[in-house]
């Protein structure tokens, strides 16, 4: 039930366990991160605490200064390791992380079913990451695809996605929350702003409808058919 994220200099991994930490209080069943490194996405995820989870990062390198990471509260499908997020297109060419529900999730599993999409949980979320494969399979460059992909579905969602091979995070969200912290050349995306609270107090809450992509240069706010919209930074009063 909550989302982080993280693109700038800096270490995402410890970034990413401190904002799921932050998000606790939400409750969830299942914790899971993805960075990105030098040679692809790495992902950890379990059912379990986050607690469990620093653990098994820890045996891992995850290295690296873009990155996601879920707190899942279960819809679709049991808390297991499997279903926990983040949930990629098979081959971790795309990670992503959800809130919400995604209503018309089973016509779309079974259209790339038809397409030769193989799936490995039972999240209605599974479905995103391999949305976006299919539109990347179709020629679409990294942002139309996700995109075209989001403009698919239907329910409530907080959406985070990473691409391998570059440093950039997409987002969008309808219906549920989700939050952008900026501090300096240092970006954070999340479901709620504790998450992010020790990083920045400079916060800029979404609105239903919009599309984010953040990467070392800067922040794009937009529409979901891609026309520039303005979303200013308000500086949150919080007693630490
Ligand atoms: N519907 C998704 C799932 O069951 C996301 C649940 C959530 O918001 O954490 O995995």
């Amino acid at each position: 039930c909550g989302i982080i994220g993280h693109v700038g200099d800096g270490d995402a991994l410890e970034t990413l366990l401190t904002g799921l930490e932050n998000l606790e209080y939400r409750g969830y069943d299942s914790a899971g991160v993805a960075v990105q490194n030098g040679s692809g996405i790495a992902v950890q995820k379990r059912s379990g605490k986050v607690e469990e989870l620093k653990d098994a990062v820890t045996e891992t390198s995850l290295e690296g200064d873009v990155g996601i990471g879920h707190t899942r509260w279960s819809t679709h499908g049991p808390p297991t390791d499997e279903n926990a997020h983040p949930h990629t297109d098979g081959t971790k060419d795309v990670a992503v992380v959800h809130n919400g529900i995604i209503e018309n999730y089973a016509e779309l599993k079974s259209w790339l079913r038809e397409r030769g999409h193989e799936f490995t949980s039972d999240t209605d979320t599974e479905v995103i990451p391999h949305l976006i494969q299919y539109y990347l399979d179709e020629g679409m460059e990294n942002e139309a695809a996700f995109r075209r992909a989001i403009d698919e579905l239907e329910g409530s969602y907080a959406v985070a996605a990473m691409l391998s091979g570059e440093h950039v995070l997409y987002a969008a969200r309808k219906g549920s929350p989700l939050v952008v912290g900026i501090e300096d050349d240092e970006f954070f995306l999340a479901s709620d702003v504790p998450a992010f609270l020790e990083y920045t107090d400079s916060v800029v809450y979404l609105e239903d409808g919009d599309v984010v992509v953040v990467d070392e240069e800067g922040i794009e706010f937009t529409d979901l058919a891609g026309e520039p919209i303005s979303r200013e930074p308000e500086t949150v009063d919080w007693d630490p």
